[in-house]
């Protein structure tokens, strides 16, 4: 597509088919597991229509090259494969726990080392790069919303030849677009916003690197974790609306912060856009918005914080974010969650319902809960 449409744009028209008399305006699912021998597709689990789609706009989004998985774990499976056997990676201290989890399966089977940071330090990342395979970035990290100063430590990450990721996820491609800011390869958990109703799961990869395209690639087609067909064509179809639903979750995110703020049983509010948050200044410079994820704590108390996600009405308690409808959860209820995230703390995932609805059904839990 010409290069100077906007993001809002592109999401609307990338990917679709040639305008041809009769043809079709999106692109369709293709349900077969194989193709008739003599043209380069070959198998189902080496490419599918609605995966190229999907591929194509995440692809022009991120500036590079798209690869969709099953899941967003698979994702993060496929790119940590990456790192030779022995290998160091350098991680978040706080991230997706599926992903610090995995992180840990790996250095218990001796496969790998890994070495946690706090990523909004930046000098701490700086340092333990050194000599690292692969730096793995969280920003916003999921749920204590750091921002890592992309720029910086994936300029430290790459002069120290270690693969650059950085999972996108809370951000989506719309509000931030690592490669541009250095890093070698994105990924996303496309299950939240780019699919964003809460009905597939699913993942993807883009980096603007053939090598290291071909080499994901490759391990999408030995390890399996392929999209079915239906998955990617519904996460298209999300992505279609991405920037209408995250104009209206953002700006719902950005009001129940203020709001949030000045509650009494508050105690901190964690959001990047929010002028008093440690991350703001630097999510102002690399990000074009704050997002539409928030945390909460409630100065200690776990159990009221426990009492507030079973006490809304319209907020779906829930885990999972970037749907259509508000979720909140008290994330340390898993117990792979890190301990040095607060027991209190509530994660809210805010959706495009009204404003003023979900700021009443949420100050009412709140005050229900103590
Ligand atoms: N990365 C982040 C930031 C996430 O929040 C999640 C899931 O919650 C994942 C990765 C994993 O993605 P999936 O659940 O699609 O496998």
């Amino acid at each position: 597509m010409a290069p100077d449409l906007d993001p809002s744009t592109v999401v609307v028209h990338s990917g679709r088919p040639e305008r041809v008399p009769n043809a079709p305006v999106g692109e369709s699912p293709v349900f077969s597991s194989t193709y008739v021998a003599g043209g380069d597709r070959g198998y189902g689990r080496f490419g599918n229509d609605a995966w190229s789609a999907l591929e194509q706009t995440l692809g022009e989004l991120e500036g590079g090259r798209g690869l969709t998985f099953a899941s967003g774990m698979a994702t993060v499976a496929a790119i940590v494969d990456l790192v030779p056997v022995g290998g160091r990676v350098v991680a978040p201290q706080h991230a997706y726990s599926g992903v610090l989890a995995l992180l840990d399966q790996q250095m218990e089977q001796g496969r790998l080392t890994v070495d946690r940071v706090n990523v909004a330090d930046t000098d701490a990342v700086v340092q333990a790069v050194e000599a690292a395979d692969m730096l793995w970035i969280e920003s916003p990290t999921n749920p204590a919303l750091e921002v890592a100063d992309i720029p910086t430590v994936a300029a430290a990450g790459r002069a120290t030849d270690a693969i650059v990721v950085v999972d996108n996820t809370f951000a989506t491609p719309l509000l931030q677009q690592p490669l541009s800011l250095g890093a070698d390869i994105v990924m996303h958990s496309a299950t939240k916003f780019i699919a964003g109703h809460s009905d597939v799961i699913l993942g993807a990869a883009v980096t603007a690197n053939d090598d290291l395209w071909n080499a994901i690639e490759l391990r999408r087609r030995s390890l399996g974790a392929i999209p079915g067909p239906m998955e990617a064509w519904l996460a298209l179809r999300g992505l279609r609306t991405l920037a209408l639903r995250l104009e209206r979750a953002q700006a719902n995110a950005a009001f129940l912060a203020e709001r949030l703020l000045e509650h009494p049983r508050v105690s901190r509010v964690r959001y990047p856009g929010l002028p008093s948050d440690s991350g703001h200044e630097r999510a102002a410079k690399q990000m074009s918005g704050f997002g539409a994820i928030l945390s909460i704590e409630l100065g200690g108390d776990a159990e009221a914080a426990q009492r507030v996600c079973e006490g809304t009405e319209l907020w779906v308690h829930a885990t999972s974010l970037g749907g259509v409808e508000s979720m909140l959860e008290r994330r340390r209820r898993w117990p792979i969650e890190p301990p040095t995230i607060p027991q209190d703390l509530i994660r809210l995932a805010v959706g495009i319902e009204h404003p003023d609805d979900l700021w009443a059904d949420l100050e009412r839990a709140l005050a229900n809960a103590f």
